[in-house]
């Protein structure tokens, strides 16, 4: 404890006081470094957001949607999610992926609850998202970029409205190497913690998104579900999440919808891009 506290210290120095990310399961969970305040993390994902369906096809389904939000909703009630404006959006994708803006705006791939085995791993996957969210992974990232600039085009962002059109300046933006989208491999480790919590708080066994991970990443080599290369594996995921539900209170696993099979159904018979 005393040699991992002295290197905390001594990368806190090096980093220029950026302080220590790692974290034995079972500590608390809590946001890094930041210089966006909450709301601009709101008001950053809100505009953002609005780029999507310019830039993905969006599923309109009333079923699917229903399904997905009534799981969000379940998710986003728990102590964990720290009541942000949450909301979910099924793209009509193939590929196994999933992402969160900050703020808020999650965005879950087709493919990917076609890739799911049961209603637990989906809600794995929005919890851990949402635990991105929860925990300002993406502008705690910016801030840490050390962009001399951001102060001032966040204090800008303020008087005329929009944050993202000033960090677009600073080239921080959607891109698939944005630092607002692609974690360490610190983060990973918070996100699949926190995850955990959240979806045993809403009554889903958290192994299985460590389950879920795990498949994935059996399917490796080039065709690595995109999932992975956004949301690098920390290593040994299942000991890990085993590891940390050791300090969750035990509770009934039990919960589901039961339409988890109807809404993988109607996934698969989406088929491409819908016209808008
Ligand atoms: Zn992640």
């Amino acid at each position: 404890m005393h040699r991992r506290l002295l290197l905390c210290v001594m990368t806190a120095a090096l980093a220029g006081g950026a302080g220590c990310a790692a974290r034995e399961p079972g500590e608390p969970l809590k946001p890094g470094f930041n210089m966006f305040s909450k709301e601009q993390d709101i008001q950053l994902g809100r505009e953002l957001s609005r780029q999507i369906p310019q830039q993905y096809p969006v599923v309109r389904n009333e079923f699917l949607q229903d399904y997905v939000d009534r799981i969000g909703r379940r998710l986003a009630q728990q102590p964990g999610a720290e009541n942000y404006p949450y909301t979910f959006t099924v793209l009509n994708q193939e590929e196994i992926n999933a992402f969160a803006l900050p703020g808020g705006p999650l965005y879950v791939n087709k493919g990917l609850i076609e890739a799911a085995d049961n209603e637990a791993q989906l809600a794995g996957v929005l919890a851990h998202e949402m635990a991105h969210v929860a925990l300002r992974h993406g502008t705690s990232q910016a801030s840490k970029a050390n962009l001399v600039q951001l102060p001032a085009a966040l204090a800008a962002g303020v008087i005329d409205g929009g944050v993202a059109g000033q960090l677009a300046q600073l080239g921080i933006g959607l891109g698939a190497q944005s630092v607002l989208l692609k974690y360490s491999r610190d983060a990973e480790r918070e996100a699949d913690a926190l995850g955990a919590r959240i979806m045993a708080s809403a009554g889903y066994n958290p192994i299985e998104s460590a389950r879920f991970f795990e498949k994935l990443e059996a399917q490796g080599g080039a065709r690595a579900p995109e999932f992975l290369s956004s949301h690098p594996s920390p290593g040994n995921r299942v000991r890990l999440v085993e590891a940390e539900i050791r300090y969750i209170p035990s509770g009934r696993y039990g919960y589901s919808t039961g339409q988890f099979q109807q809404a993988k159904n109607t996934a698969r018979s989406i088929q491409g891009v819908q016209a808008d």
